[in-house]
């Protein structure tokens, strides 16, 4: 995976990313508390640029408001970005009229999180899946509903049922065969698995590589579960507050971590392990329920550093930019490599 910074067009990489992402903003005005204020505005997105390399998975991470449910809208081009572009396969999705927009779609298709939220439920699930068939004939979409249902590990007779006649795991296994149906290149899937029992999460992370070896496709695949993450993406970024901070392979990323706030992740999803096993022991570390307040960032700090355990002055005055610590590392500290050998103190948090 190129670094996000802008020397991603400097690797020695000649295949053009799946989906590039280059110094994407976002930013939300919200409505005015008084009419005497300005009103406030949130960086959702402040700066990200990422590129995705067909097979190569790419996980991203971060705690609730950091900006992944954004990132991957303005990816699906189901929203225009503030500033900067988004590729797919080297087209600039936001330049393209609509029907070529169309089109380009059943190249890309997106996952959500509610298994019950995102799928209609006065309609047959036959139809459901065939949605994105606009021109398919009933008797294309019924032998093409069959063949995908039965790919994703269901009946091809359940077309003709309604989604209220199946579990969490279930729906979101037709949501899938919808989003594949199109025979799409690249898979969006935000917390596809987070509203689901942890017993069935993993049947439906198996499947998802399952379908990956048979049908060729490459995930884009958002949670705020590292576990999850691990387990089906070979690349990772980390974001925080709108902005990546840290980058790099999965086994790099999660093995020695070189951002502050990606160990204390990895602290808190080893404390909630340890909690799980002896719950009488409290939960500490960074995943708290509180959100990331991405409008009161000073312009030049480092929006971690409140929360910092390593913050010194510099950190204040100096917002780190993302930066190569090898080939398949980056990272947005000043003090990365001072850090990425020391492993997170578990219970304090950062
Ligand atoms: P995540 O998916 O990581 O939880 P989001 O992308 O949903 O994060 O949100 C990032 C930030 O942008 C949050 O502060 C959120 O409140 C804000 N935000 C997202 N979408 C909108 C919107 N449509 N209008 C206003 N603010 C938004
Ligand atoms: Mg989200």
């Amino acid at each position: 995976m190129p670094p996000t910074a802008d020397a991603s067009h400097a690797l020695p990489n000649d295949d053009a990313p799946l989906l590039e992402l280059r110094d994407v903003t976002r930013r939300y005005t919200l409505p005015r508390e008084t009419l005497w204020q300005s009103a406030p505005v949130v960086h959702a997105l402040a700066g990200v640029s990422l590129a995705l390399q067909t097979g190569r998975n790419l996980g991203v991470v971060g705690e609730s408001g950091s900006g992944k449910s954004t990132l991957a809208r303005i990816a699906m081009a189901l929203e225009p970005p503030t500033s900067g572009q988004v590729l797919f396969q080297g087209s600039d999705l936001n330049q393209l009229g609509s029907a070529e927009l169309r089109d380009a779609r059943r190249d890309f298709q997106m996952v959500f999180q509610d298994p019950y939220g995102s799928l209609d439920p006065r309609q047959r699930v036959g139809r459901i899946v065939t949605e994105p068939l606009f021109d398919a004939s009933a008797a294309q979409r019924r032998e093409r509903a069959g063949t995908m249902l039965d790919a994703v590990g269901l009946r091809a007779s359940d077309a003709d049922k309604y989604p209220h006649e199946f579990s969490g795991g279930q729906r979101q296994r037709i949501a899938i065969a919808r989003a594949l149906i199109t025979m799409p290149k690249l898979i969006v899937a935000d917390e596809p698995v987070s509203a689901l029992d942890v017993s069935v999460q993993a049947q439906v992370l198996n499947l998802l590589q399952d379908l990956q070896d048979q049908f060729g496709v490459t995930y884009l695949l958002i949670s705020h579960d590292l576990a999850v993450v691990d387990h089906v993406c070979d690349e990772v970024i980390v974001m925080y507050a709108g902005r990546v901070v840290e980058q790099g392979t999965s086994d790099l990323l999660f093995r020695a971590a070189a951002h502050p706030y990606t160990q204390a992740l990895l602290a808190a999803a080893e404390q909630t392990r340890v909690d799980a096993a002896a719950p009488a022991r409290r939960c500490t570390g960074i995943a708290t329920a509180d959100t990331v307040g991405a409008t009161d960032i000073g312009a030049n700090a480092c929006a971690f550093a409140p929360r910092c355990r390593y913050r010194q002055d510099r950190c204040d005055t100096e917002r780190p930019r993302l930066r190569a610590l090898d080939s398949r590392h980056w990272a947005a500290c000043h003090f990365a490599e001072q850090i990425m050998f020391q492993s997170p103190s578990k219970g304090d948090t950062p």
